[in-house]
C-alpha cells in the first residue's frame, strides 16, 4: 500500500503540452506558434546584450548571500520607477508597499495570498478569457472568482461595453484583475480613452484595481507608453497594485525577478503593508533569488545599460510587429475572403487569431504547426522564414 495511492496525474498545462507535442513531431518543417517567450528570426531564445554585459560585471564578484526577505532594495526603486513614473509622488512621498517577487506569477500569488488574508470575503473579477494561470493563482489563494467580459469574438476585439456594465454592475469595492498592456491572450487592450472611462467609473464604483503587468515595453517597444494605463489611474487617485515582470521586457524568464507592489495611504501604511507581504513570502519561499535581482538593478540604475536595454525591448517589439504585418499581408496575397485585419490590430506577443479548435487540429495534423487550441498564436515563433508557410496554412484551414 502507498500513502499516495488515490493520487491521479495532474491536468496537463494546455501551454506547456503544446511544446511537448512539438518536440515530439520530426518533421523539419515544423512550427512552434504556443511559445509564450520571444525568439529571434531564426526561432532561437535571445539574451539581451544588457544583460550580458551586466552578468560580466558580476561575475566572480556576487556572493551567495541571502536578499532580505522584501528582496532588492535598488531592484524594487528602479522598478517601481518604470511603472510608476521617474519623478513619482507616490513614490518620493514612499506610499507604495513593495516585495521583489517571483516574477509576475510570484507577484500575483502573493498579492491573491494577501487579498485573502486581510480582505477574506472579497472577490477577484477576471477577464474572460485571461492567462489561464491566473486561474490557478487565485483558487489556490481561495478567493472567490467571478468574470467580466473582455473579448468581443465578432469583432475579435474588445467588447467594450459588455464590460462597463460588468464593472457598473459588481458590488461596490470589488477587485478586478487587469491586464496593463497587451492582453493575454487576447492581444486586445483598451484604447486610453476607454481606460479613462474606466478608471472614472472604478472611481465612482470604489472598485479595487490589480495590475498585472506582464508585457511593460514588451507590446509598443515603449515602456512608459505601455504604462500608460496605469498612469492614467495614478493620475485619476487609485490606490492600485501592480505585479510587474522582468521575464519577457528582460528576456530573464528563468530568472523568476519581479515586483509586487500596493500604493497606500501614506508612509505609514505602507510600510505596515509591506511588513505583512514579507510575512506571508516568508513561509513560502523566505525570500527571493538575487542573481537575476541583481542584473535588473545594474541594468536599469546604469544610464547606458538602460539605453541599451530600451534599444532591444524595441528590437522584440519590433520585430513582433513586423511579424503581424507579414502574416496578415501573406494572407490577403493568398486571396483570403476572411478579413485579418485583427492581426496588426493586436498588440504584444500574441495574436488571438479567431481559428477554432477544429482548425488547430488541421494546422497541427496536417501542417505541423503547433500552437494552443483556442486559436492563439505565438508571434514570437513567427519568423521570415516560416510565414510564408504558416500562412498558406491557415489559408488552407480557413477556406
Ligand atoms: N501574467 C501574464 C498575463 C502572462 O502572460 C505571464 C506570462 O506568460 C505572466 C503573468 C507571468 O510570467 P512570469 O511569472 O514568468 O513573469
Amino acid at each position: 500500500s502507498s500513502w499516495w495511492a488515490h493520487v491521479e496525474p495532474a491536468q496537463k498545462d494546455p501551454i506547456l503540452g503544446v511544446t511537448e507535442a512539438y518536440l515530439a513531431d520530426p518533421t523539419p518543417h515544423k512550427v512552434n506558434v504556443g511559445v509564450g517567450a520571444f525568439r529571434d528570426d531564426n526561432g532561437n531564445p535571445v539574451v539581451l546584450q544588457c544583460v550580458r554585459e551586466a552578468e560580466r560585471r558580476i561575475v566572480g564578484k556576487l556572493n551567495m548571500e541571502y536578499l532580505p526577505m522584501g528582496g532588492s532594495h535598488k531592484m524594487i526603486d528602479e522598478t517601481l520607477r518604470l511603472a510608476y513614473g521617474e519623478n513619482s509622488e507616490f513614490i518620493k512621498d514612499k506610499r507604495i508597499a513593495a516585495i521583489q517577487a517571483l516574477s509576475g506569477t510570484g507577484a500575483c500569488r502573493v498579492f491573491a495570498d494577501f487579498q485573502k488574508r486581510f480582505r477574506p470575503d472579497s472577490q477577484i473579477y477576471i477577464p474572460v478569457p485571461t492567462w489561464a494561470n491566473h486561474h490557478n493563482i487565485w483558487r489556490d489563494a481561495h478567493v472567490t472568482q467571478k468574470t467580466f467580459h473582455y473579448y468581443h469574438p465578432e469583432s475579435r476585439g474588445l467588447d467594450f461595453a459588455a464590460m462597463i456594465d460588468d464593472i457598473k454592475n459588481a458590488p461596490n469595492g470589488s477587485f478586478f484583475l487587469l491586464h496593463a498592456c497587451a492582453h493575454n491572450p487576447t492581444g486586445v487592450d483598451p484604447t486610453e480613452e476607454q481606460w479613462k472611462e474606466i478608471s472614472n467609473i472604478f472611481k465612482v464604483k470604489g472598485h479595487f484595481p490589480f495590475f498585472d503587468m506582464a508585457y511593460q515595453g514588451f507590446a509598443s517597444g515603449d515602456p512608459e507608453r505601455d504604462a500608460r494605463a496605469i498612469r492614467i489611474f495614478l493620475e485619476d487617485g487609485h490606490a492600485i497594485g501592480i505585479a510587474q515582470s522582468f521575464a519577457k521586457n528582460m528576456g530573464l524568464y528563468g530568472q523568476r525577478v519581479g515586483c509586487l507592489s500596493l500604493v497606500c495611504e501614506d508612509e505609514k501604511r505602507a510600510v505596515a503593508v509591506k511588513s505583512q507581504l514579507q510575512q506571508l513570502a516568508r513561509p513560502m519561499y523566505s525570500n527571493p533569488p538575487v542573481h537575476g535581482a541583481l542584473l535588473v538593478s545594474i541594468i536599469l540604475s546604469d544610464p547606458h545599460l538602460k539605453n541599451l536595454w530600451l534599444k532591444e525591448v524595441k528590437v522584440m517589439a519590433d520585430r513582433i510587429i513586423g511579424m503581424r504585418t507579414a502574416l496578415r499581408e501573406n494572407l490577403e496575397k493568398l486571396g483570403s475572403s476572411l478579413s485579418w485585419e485583427h492581426i496588426t490590430k493586436q498588440i504584444g506577443m500574441f495574436c488571438y487569431s479567431g481559428l477554432t479548435a477544429e482548425q488547430v487540429d488541421r494546422l497541427t495534423n496536417e501542417f505541423h504547426i503547433y500552437m494552443t487550441r483556442n486559436g492563439r498564436i505565438s508571434m514570437a515563433g513567427v519568423t521570415t522564414k516560416n510565414v510564408e508557410y504558416l500562412a498558406n496554412a491557415i489559408h488552407e484551414v480557413t477556406k
